[in-house]
């Protein structure tokens, strides 16, 4: 007998749509899922607070994993576990301030910051920026001394931590991603007796550790149509979404459902 199924997505631009954040074009592939009762489980950037709502909607009752990979947390419908990989937000926050001293830099953690100040820095709308300083496994921070990078880099790894660049802003994390917190979760069922067949999509590189956890990763095109540059360089060999988000999200996960192999360029 082969293994039950479950299926790991990314949200944004793989279940999501990355303009309108909808997954309404995957609605037939989700429900499916359901009535087979298919374990769909969320892996995203994303909080906790920006992931919990989603999960409802979907009609989900598994595990999330949140701010890429710093814990899997339980819906509170399925009890609310919370298994930490990362690292808590009071102690990152202790430790660029304490990095900061260090290298004689000048940050700016978002936990110092307001919600309009946020907003104004990142071009949030003011409640996306309070729902974006509700990190717990994650600080990020603007840095006015650019030179210091290097340096804080050092002095974060000593610690065990990982400084990342997204965009606007830089982020102290621990060592968590989407990879380890899945293969960690899957240990744990496995320790229940519970085994899987794992599929995995995404849409970026820091999908990548998540597609390498599963059995059969499937890459979700951009927007434009082609696959990140990164990703297919990673899975040469790895089937492909005909399209791009959840319409590409949705034809993928029925086809996986029916049998079927999907093309791989
Ligand atoms: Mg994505």
């Amino acid at each position: 007998m082969t293994a039950p199924l479950l299926v790991a997505t990314d949200l944004d631009g793989t279940l999501l749509d990355s303009v309108s954040y909808s997954w309404a074009p995957a609605r037939d592939a989700v429900a499916a899922l359901r009535a087979r009762r298919v374990p769909l489980v969320l892996c995203s950037s994303k909080t906790r607070a920006e992931m919990e709502p989603l999960s409802r909607d979907l009609g989900l009752a598994g595990p999330m994993i949140v701010e890429n990979g710093g814990a899997f947390v339980m819906p509170a419908e399925s009890g609310g576990a919370v298994h930490v990989l990362g690292a808590r937000h009071a102690d990152l926050v202790t430790a660029l301030a304490e990095i900061a001293a260090e290298a004689g830099a000048r940050v700016r953690g978002f936990s110092s910051l307001s919600a309009p100040q946020i907003a104004r820095l990142s071009g949030l709308s003011l409640e996306a920026a309070e729902r974006a300083r509700r990190r717990e496994y994650d600080e990020p921070f603007v840095l006015d001394t650019p030179e210091a990078l290097p340096r804080i880099v050092e002095l974060a790894e000593r610690r065990e931590l990982r400084v990342t660049h997204g965009g606007r802003f830089h982020h102290l994390t621990g060592r968590g991603d989407k990879g380890l917190a899945l293969r960690e979760w899957l240990r744990l069922a496995a320790h229940e007796g519970r085994a899987f067949a794992t599929v995995g999509l995404g849409d970026a590189a820091n999908d990548e550790p998540l597609l390498h956890a599963v059995d059969r990763p499937i890459l979700v095109p951009r927007p434009g149509g082609a696959v990140d540059p990164g990703l297919a360089a990673a899975f040469p060999d790895a089937e492909r979404a005909p399209a791009p988000g959840p319409v590409g999200w949705n034809a993928a996960v029925l086809a996986v459902l029916a049998g079927e192999r999907l093309a791989q360029a």
